[in-house]
């Protein structure tokens, strides 16, 4: 009998690559790691800074190393973190996007000289005109690039309504959804703490938590820029939201997550990448839940989808 080594590729050796290899690394179901980096010699000092501690208890002694894009050809997962970020308030997000569709185009070529059997988690932003423009450019299966998209804006969200009635994060349901960006939404409709929508829940447990909507809405859309004025960037929730996207890969999970995929015919809308709630297993995207939207909600994803497609046409990507 054969076991199975699990592969992952992460291109990017920057904040958030770094901090994904780290995170990929404690998840402990992963045999062989490999970062590349334009940058080589930072590829390879964030190997050797890892590496050093598998003589410590619960460290697993995984194979780690700086390598190329021939190391995608038997990689299970591949992990897309290069491009820069917006550097200051005065980078328009426009030119980022040209930046960064540039080098999805040349890394995507890269990686499809050796395989297109791996599952691709599409980190660099913007994402979701990255992550249509990986598909796009590369005709690379389309289930099987997984865009981040809003999965750490919901991490966030849920946390925050959590503490708002004092209970884990983990209990509330309800997702961010459309842009990772500026026309993200909540879907209120949606949201619950075991199984109860939050009046009935207040009305159950005799709470009096009062909800700003929109302000949970902007607290929850802040966060990342919080953390950017903050410490210059972000990058450890972000790692986490990949760590969860691999284990549910790995473990075949078929956990619904809100990721980035571009639809075909869910609310009426194709040729676009925007999130909804998925069905991650080990092939990617299993499905898509086209969960029921109220109207208002509804018309807020097609703004955005209207909104991402002026931007692909800006871009000439369409
Ligand atoms: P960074 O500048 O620290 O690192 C980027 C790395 O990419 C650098 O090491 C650079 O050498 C490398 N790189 C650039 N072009 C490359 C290429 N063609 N091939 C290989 N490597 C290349 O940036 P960061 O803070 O790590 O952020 C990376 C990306 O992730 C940005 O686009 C950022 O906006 C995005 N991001 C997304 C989320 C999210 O929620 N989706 C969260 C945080 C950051």
């Amino acid at each position: 009998m054969e076991f199975m080594n699990n592969k992952i590729v992460i291109v990017g050796a920057g904040m958030v690559g770094s901090a994904t290899l780290s995170a990929l690394i404690n998840l402990s179901l992963v045999s062989e790691i490999v970062l590349i980096d334009m940058n080589q010699e930072k590829a390879e000092g964030e190997v050797l800074d890892v590496s050093h501690t598998t003589s410590f208890t619960y460290s697993p002694n995984i194979q780690i190393k700086a390598g190329t894009y021939a190391d995608c050809k038997d990689a299970h997962i591949i992990v897309i973190t290069a491009g820069p970020s917006i550097a200051d308030a005065n980078e328009s997000r426009m030119s980022l996007a040209v930046q960064n569709v540039n080098i999805i185009k040349n890394i995507m070529s890269s990686i499809t000289a050796y395989t297109r059997e791996a599952i691709i988690i599409i980190v660099t932003n913007p994402l979701d005109i990255v992550t249509y423009a990986a598909q796009k450019l590369s005709g690379y299966p389309l289930h099987k690039i997984i865009g981040t998209g809003t999965l750490l804006d919901t991490a966030r969200f849920r946390r925050i309504l959590g503490k708002k009635y004092g209970i884990d994060a983990k209990n509330v349901h309800g997702y961010i959804l459309g842009e990772h960006g500026e026309t993200a939404f909540a879907t209120w409709s949606l949201v619950d703490i075991a199984g109860m929508p939050l009046e009935v829940f207040n009305a159950v447990m005799d709470t009096q938590v009062a909800l700003d909507c929109s302000q949970v809405l902007n607290e929850t859309k802040g966060i990342g820029f919080d953390i950017v004025g903050k410490k210059g960037y972000t990058n450890y929730g972000i790692a986490g939201s990949v760590q969860r996207l691999a284990k549910a890969i790995l473990l075949n999970e078929k956990s619904i997550l809100p990721v980035s995929t571009v639809l075909n015919g869910e609310y009426g809308l194709r040729d676009i990448a925007l999130s909804i709630p998925c069905i991650i297993s080990n092939r990617g995207i299993e499905r898509t839940v086209p969960v029921i939207l109220s109207e208002d909600e509804l018309a807020q994803l097609i703004y955005s989808a209207d909104h991402l497609n002026s931007i692909l046409q800006e871009l000439q990507l369409k």
